[in-house]
């Protein structure tokens, strides 16, 4: 990418002490990037290529690879592993990664000082021109934005997809050399962590999904987490368009202001402008009602995922006026894996890969998609949630709990004697008592409301295990 044709020259951003008055003035600031992950090395490489002078600052050694240190290399960045030297503390700015927390040794170092401090979305967007979707929310980020982004593919649009989701919005701007900047948009998965450090992030849209617990482990309140979220309308001004789920309390709760507010809704239909009215999604718009797609129409199971697709909808009837392309993109939507997917049947016993239920909420939907006798796998490393908010759902529908992982003794602890519940250790062994012990007509659903670090590497290695655990099972069809 050439960085002179795509300069939008009166783009203004405040760095608290000094305002780069364009992204020419990113020229020979000195920056650190804190993390060598997705979003740091991405970051990393995007200052460079606009002419800062990039130190990357990684703590942990085992991040560090040899592929990383040729990179750095290549994009002439300097770089340190396995500490953070003083000279982080003379930058202009600092660009910080998720995963680092506030409580961390460098960021109290940090913070002690002047230096502003970014997230790898606030200095990506610099560079964006192309207008921005960006979604949030406690859950459904990741198969709302690839609804959106395949709504946009589907009318037409060069839509990049990134953020939270696969690639880093940095290395997506990059790699987007040669692609016409008419018809593209950016749709970016935005988690509180990067929202935590935004200054000037002002996406056209921005989607709020739903708020409800999680990473109780990095902040103080509950309260600060929704704030963090919260803070993707920040910035919001006349030209931009916030869209919020009506049917979430902790949303409507709050007192939300913004010049063009709009609603989407599965039950609080009064106010909302994309719903499902009689079975059918649609938009209400100016007291007209535009049909879409009839719900069941929806190539995804649950209410949740009704909800999702109201909010990819709303999201883009501003890019897609031609109800008929949207509704053909609603239909033709492939699900995202580890989100309850459907890895075959083994003795009439249906099995369902939810590995990307890391918090209780996300749990809870998964239980209400299905109305079989379930039998649930539950486990892995607990975020300090309280697992006693399942009982309700799964009184009268479990089979059995079997619990895995490190947060066993903490969830037993919870939901026993209410639910029949197993300490199992491992996921192979759930799936094969589960499979011994069950009928015809069963549901298995590892939908674990934990984190997966306990035992694996990310929820996809987990995801993975447990399909092909399933799928080696004598019997397994699909
Ligand atoms: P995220 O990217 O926010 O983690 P995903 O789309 O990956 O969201 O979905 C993660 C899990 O959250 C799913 O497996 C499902 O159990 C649950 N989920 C998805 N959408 C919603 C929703 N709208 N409300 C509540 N839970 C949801």
């Amino acid at each position: 990418m050439d960085p002179g044709n795509s300069l939008r020259s009166s783009h203004a951003i405040n760095l608290q002490n000094q305002v780069i008055v364009n992204r020419q003035d990113i020229k020979d600031k000195q920056v650190a990037v804190l993390g060598s992950q997705r979003s740091g090395m991405g970051a990393a490489r995007l200052l460079s290529h606009f002419g800062a002078s990039v130190l990357l600052s990684e703590y942990n050694t085992d991040n560090f690879t040899a592929a990383k240190r040729e990179l750095l290399g290549d994009i002439g960045a300097t770089f340190e592993f396995g500490y953070h030297s003083p000279d982080v503390l003379e930058s202009d700015f600092i660009v910080v990664s998720p995963g680092i927390p506030e409580d961390a040794d460098i960021m109290k170092k940090i913070r002690a000082t002047e230096i502003p401090v970014y997230s790898e979305i606030e200095v990506t967007s610099w560079f964006i021109d192309a207008p921005i979707i960006a979604v949030t929310g406690s859950n459904g980020k990741t198969t709302t934005v690839n609804l959106i982004h395949h709504l946009l593919k589907t009318a037409g649009y060069n839509s990049f997809l990134g953020g939270n989701v696969g690639v880093a919005a940095s290395e997506i701007l990059l790699d987007q050399v040669d692609v016409p900047a008419e018809k593209s948009i950016f749709v970016l998965e935005v988690s509180s962590f990067q929202l935590d450090n935004i200054s000037s992030f002002k996406p056209n849209v921005a989607l709020i999904l739903n708020l409800t617990p999680d990473h109780l482990d990095r902040y103080p309140s509950l309260d600060a987490y929704y704030e963090s979220k919260l803070g993707i309308l920040r910035n919001l001004d006349d030209s931009c368009t916030a869209i919020i789920n009506r049917d979430d309390p902790e949303l409507m709760r709050r007192d939300i202001v913004a010049d063009d507010l709009r609603f989407f809704a599965v039950d609080s239909l009064d106010g909302a402008d994309t719903m499902v009215a009689e079975g059918v999604i649609g938009i209400m718009r100016d007291g007209t009602w535009s049909p879409i797609l009839p719900a069941k129409a929806l190539p995804l199971p649950g209410k949740h995922n009704l909800s999702n697709a109201l909010a990819a909808v709303a999201a883009v009837t501003d890019y897609i006026d031609d109800a008929e392309a949207i509704a053909q993109g609603l239909m033709t939507f492939a699900p995202v894996p580890h989100r309850i997917e459907y890895v075959g049947k083994v003795n009439g016993i249906r099995c369902y890969n939810d590995s990307k239920a890391t918090n209780i909420a996300s749990t809870e939907v998964a239980i209400q998609s299905f109305t079989q006798p379930l039998w649930l796998i539950l486990g892995g490393k607990d975020k300090g949630g309280d697992f006693t908010t399942l009982l309700p759902q799964l009184e009268g529908m479990t089979r059995e709990v079997l619990l895995v992982g490190a947060a066993s003794d903490i969830i037993e602890s919870q939901i026993t004697p209410a639910l029949a519940a197993r300490s199992l250790d491992t996921i192979e062994a759930a799936i094969d008592y589960c499979l011994k012990n069950g009928d015809p007509g069963d549901v298995l659903l590892l939908s674990p409301a934990c984190a997966s670090f306990d035992q694996f590497e990310n929820f996809e290695a987990r995801g993975d295990h447990f399909r092909t655990l399933v799928q080696s099972r004598k019997g397994w069809s699909m």
